[in-house]
C-alpha cells in the first residue's frame, strides 16, 4: 500500500496557489448539483443547497449520495411512466 500516491502532489498544490484551481465536473448528482475535482491537486468541491460552490466534506458526500439515489429513482419512475403512456396510447 502506497499512501503517498493518494495524496495531492506538491507540484499540483503549488500550481493551484499561483494559478488557482482548475475544477472539472467529476460527477453529476442531479440536474442542479455536481461534484467537482481540481485536475491539479484533486481538491473536491460540490454544489450546496443554495447553488453555491462549497468545499466537499464527508457530510456533503453523504447528502450527495442520497440525492443521487433519489434522482436515479425519479428517472427510472419517469421512464416507466412514459412507457406506460406509450403502451396505453397504442392499445
Ligand atoms: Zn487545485
Amino acid at each position: 500500500m502506497n499512501l503517498v500516491q493518494t495524496k495531492p502532489t506538491k507540484k499540483g498544490k503549488l500550481y493551484c496557489s499561483i494559478f488557482g484551481h482548475n475544477f472539472q465536473v467529476s460527477k453529476q448528482i442531479t440536474y442542479h448539483v455536481n461534484e467537482y475535482q481540481c485536475s491539479h491537486c484533486k481538491k473536491e468541491m460540490t454544489t450546496d443547497s443554495t447553488g453555491q460552490l462549497t468545499a466537499m466534506t464527508p457530510k456533503y458526500k453523504e447528502i450527495n449520495s442520497v440525492l443521487e439515489r433519489i434522482h436515479q429513482n425519479k428517472l427510472v419512475r419517469y421512464a416507466k411512466q412514459q412507457n406506460t403512456k406509450v403502451l396505453k396510447m397504442t392499445s
